[in-house]
């Protein structure tokens, strides 16, 4: 680790106050390139992809193709892909799940949906991170209980560090930057999919509704376990599908 958990918590306290910008040329100065930005690409999205595109024009950016997606965010992603010169690479899961996955995939986002995020993000994601240093996301404090108490600067399992430049915005910071700017909107309306995951775990929200809340809606869970403890030290998930 190039920083103790002390000089990160204390780093980390003093970018409370910095920009992203700020936030991501640190981390580009400190951790290139041993250093990644996930995205999900949705419109939501575009506000840290438009930073980091403009300090590090090469940052690999990384995006669980879970097989699972909307249409609209597979042509989107290939839209800034095109028009940015982004630098994606695809993430899937691993081949020892084919047979699995050829079996009940489709049904595993409602029979077992923390064995299928564990399938299809986390572990995906956990083995792309393997010798790397640092990992940018797009979390912010205002949209989970759960993100709520993260710090900019974290670090994960296997001394990762996890670097959140947006965690002090909120989504109306996020949508007049995405308006200012006039960048590119996901096809799905964002008054109906302000958060847009995997299809099967995604509606559209009512105008009452809080911004995720069409995220897993009835499937108990806000998280898939990207950002949370879920899963434990041998990878296995909490979730009612045991391996003995
Ligand atoms: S969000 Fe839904 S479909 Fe996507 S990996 Fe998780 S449970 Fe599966």
């Amino acid at each position: 680790m190039k920083f103790t958990p002390k000089e990160i918590a204390s780093i980390s306290q003093d970018f409370e106050k910095a920009s992203p910008q700020e936030i991501i040329q640190w981390a580009v100065d400190e951790f290139c390139p041993n250093i990644v930005l996930s995205s999900s690409f949705q419109t939501q999205s575009l506000p840290l992809l438009d930073i980091v595109k403009e300090v590090q024009p090469e940052m690999r950016i990384f995006f669980l193709d879970t097989g699972m997606h909307f249409w609209d965010t597979l042509i989107f992603r290939e839209h800034l892909e095109q028009i940015w010169n982004l630098n994606i690479v695809d993430l899937r899961p691993d081949e020892k799940w084919r047979t699995v996955l050829r079996h009940f995939g489709s049904d595993l986002p409602d029979t077992d949906s923390n064995l299928c995020c564990y399938i299809r993000k986390v572990q995906p994601m956990q083995k792309a991170m393997q010798g790397l240093d640092a990992w940018i996301t797009g979390i912010r404090r205002d949209q989970t209980e759960n993100r709520a108490h993260a710090q900019i600067l974290e670090y994960k399992r296997d001394g990762l560090l996890r670097i959140a430049p947006l965690l002090n915005w909120t989504g109306e910071q996020a949508s007049n930057y995405i308006a200012e700017k006039n960048l590119p909107r996901h096809p799905l309306p964002s008054s109906l999919y302000p958060s847009v995951g995997c299809k099967p775990c995604t509606r559209a929200i009512q105008p009452h509704e809080n911004e995720r809340a069409g995220r897993w809606a009835g499937k108990g869970k806000t998280e898939c376990g990207l950002h949370t403890d879920m899963f434990n030290e041998d990878g296995f998930a909490k979730s009612d599908f045991t391996l003995k």
